[in-house]
């Protein structure tokens, strides 16, 4: 390859990672590459993954992909956060409520000085300050940037058809000049030299060569690990959770602008409502409830009549060793897996694209540009992983083992020092680049419990009435808000 530039991209799969990769490389790249993508309808895709995160609504705009058509498109509808219900003792429940809560001191956050409230004897609940819950239990919203005396305004994702998505982006990357090529991969030609891929074999005996492979096989692997055995850090004895149970049910109203994550006997279930039907799914660890226990779990529990029959989808949590190895990048199920309770697998996917597009190589593939793009996605896939697990370690049930055994596990290292810090001073920092923020891990620490023994002494330099006065202030500014939205029903139906 040395001399000549890489230019010939192929991308084995067309599910969400396939078509997310050929969009963003073809809408960046595509005057200096080709890009092919490989898809078997036969095949399919794994047909989930409706829920995400705020930088999707950034993702879309860099696509120039406009709002109101993606909605429309897509059937999606607004998420404002996720409630976790049932992951304490006794029945209750909290939001990762997204955006910010309360107001962004320069040295002390905001929870500082709520837990110095708490210490004080006033009334208040924490998510009292968040703009984000608020608008989402009274099921509204429209676009808000900035509310008065520069508070941040509303932070928003969606829950969408991915199946949806994927044509949209298909179209997408096609005009941009992607070719598509239907059929099954049967088999993969390496260099004898040194094992990079030079080219595919397809059933109908067509072959295509490449540069560079991108892996968006999902959990085949076909090319990173059925071909290049790269290897996978198994994160099961962490998330033991290993089966989904899926069901789509009708649409009921109203559709709330937020995920729902029920915690149940072995696992939980998601509650996705997208505008023209709810997608419905038990989390479950087979070691601790059978297929036809959590059959009947989520039978029980959806709300609405089911459109189909469930259907079982089985995974291992856990990452690929390398994610990038010779001229092979996986993006993807491929790559790895984080269970779907924080809906960050197409995040994933939009971070590695953008990192892949980072590292592009020129005229060959430099190591060091390999090793410094598997170790930012080494980084950013742990602390996923991290702030997963700490919604299991820190739940409060008793009534299974599988609980009690979440409770008692060793976890990473890394999560035990942030368990501690916050536990010991109320503190908790986080990296520049950590996808979830210090205010995510104070929501989901604070509702499940974990309640800091101290605080930052800059929280009490206020006294009990400035204190009182703050939060007095806030609350209203929030109401005030709230109040002026639109229903989240209202704002679809503007689209
Ligand atoms: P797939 O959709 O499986 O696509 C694989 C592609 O490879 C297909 O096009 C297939 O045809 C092709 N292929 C495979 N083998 C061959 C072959 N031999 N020849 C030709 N083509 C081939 N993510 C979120 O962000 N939010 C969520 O709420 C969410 N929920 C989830 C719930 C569950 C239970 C699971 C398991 C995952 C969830 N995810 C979620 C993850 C999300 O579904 C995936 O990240 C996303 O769909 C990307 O999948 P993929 O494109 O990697 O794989």
């Amino acid at each position: 390859m040395s001399g000549q530039a890489i230019q010939n991209v192929v991308i084995v799969g067309g599910g969400t990672a396939g078509w997310i990769t050929a969009s963003l490389l073809s809408k960046i790249l595509g005057k200096n590459i080709n890009i092919t993508l490989i898809e078997s309808d036969k095949i399919g895709i794994i047909g989930v993954g409706e829920a995400t995160i705020p930088p999707m609504v950034n993702f879309n705009h860099a696509l120039g992909i406009d709002e109101k058509s993606f909605i429309r498109d897509t059937k999606a509808t607004i998420k404002l956060g996720i409630e976790f219900e049932n992951w304490m003792q006794s029945p209750g429940s909290y939001m990762h409520a997204f955006g910010s809560v309360g107001k962004n001191f320069p040295f002390c956050d905001f929870h500082h000085f709520w837990l110095h409230s708490q210490q004080l004897g006033i009334q208040s609940d924490f998510w009292d300050f968040s703009l984000n819950y608020q608008a989402a239990k009274q099921h509204k919203f429209a676009p808000l940037q900035q509310m008065e005396g520069h508070l941040p305004g509303l932070s928003h994702a969606y829950h969408f058809d991915a199946g949806l998505y994927a044509q949209l982006l298909r179209r997408y990357s096609e005009k941009n000049g992607v070719k598509r090529v239907e059929g099954i991969v049967e088999q993969v030609n390496t260099h004898p030299a040194d094992g990079f891929i030079q080219s595919i074999g397809m059933a109908n005996g067509q072959i295509i060569q490449g540069d560079i492979f991108i892996d968006c096989s999902g959990m085949h692997a076909l090319l990173i690990e059925k071909n290049l055995h790269c290897g996978f850090e198994d994160w099961s004895h962490w998330l033991p959770c290993n089966r989904a149970m899926t069901l789509a049910t009708e649409s009921q109203l109203p559709i709330t602008p937020y995920t729902r994550s029920i915690a149940h006997q072995a696992g939980w279930q998601w509650r996705i409502p997208l505008q023209h039907r709810t997608g419905n799914g038990i989390v479950y660890a087979s070691e601790y409830m059978s297929d036809e226990h959590a059959t009947q779990v989520l039978l029980d529990s959806v709300e609405g009549k089911p459109l189909g029959e469930p259907k079982i989808i089985r995974f291992k949590t856990g990452r690929r060793r390398k994610q990038w190895h010779k001229n092979v990048v996986s993006i993807g199920l491929s790559s790895g897996f984080v269970e779907p309770l924080e809906s960050t697998s197409i995040h994933l996917i939009q971070t590695a694209v953008i990192r892949l597009i980072k590292h592009f190589p020129h005229q060959q593939i430099n190591p060091q540009e390999v090793a410094s793009f598997n170790s930012q996605s080494q980084q950013e896939m742990e602390h996923v992983r991290d702030f997963i697990i700490l919604h299991y370690k820190l739940n409060q049930r008793t009534d299974s083992d599988f609980w009690r055994y979440c409770q008692t596990m060793d976890i990473p290292d890394s999560l035990q020092h942030k368990l501690s810090l916050f536990k010991q001073t109320g503190k908790v920092f986080c990296q520049p680049n950590d996808l979830f923020t210090a205010v995510a891990w104070q929501q989901v620490m604070l509702g499940q419990d974990w309640i800091p023994d101290d605080y930052h002494p800059l929280a009490s330099s206020l006294s009990k009435v400035q204190t009182e006065e703050l939060l007095a202030n806030l609350k209203l500014i929030i109401e005030r808000n709230v109040d002026k939205l639109p229903s989240h029903q209202q704002f679809l139906d503007s689209l």
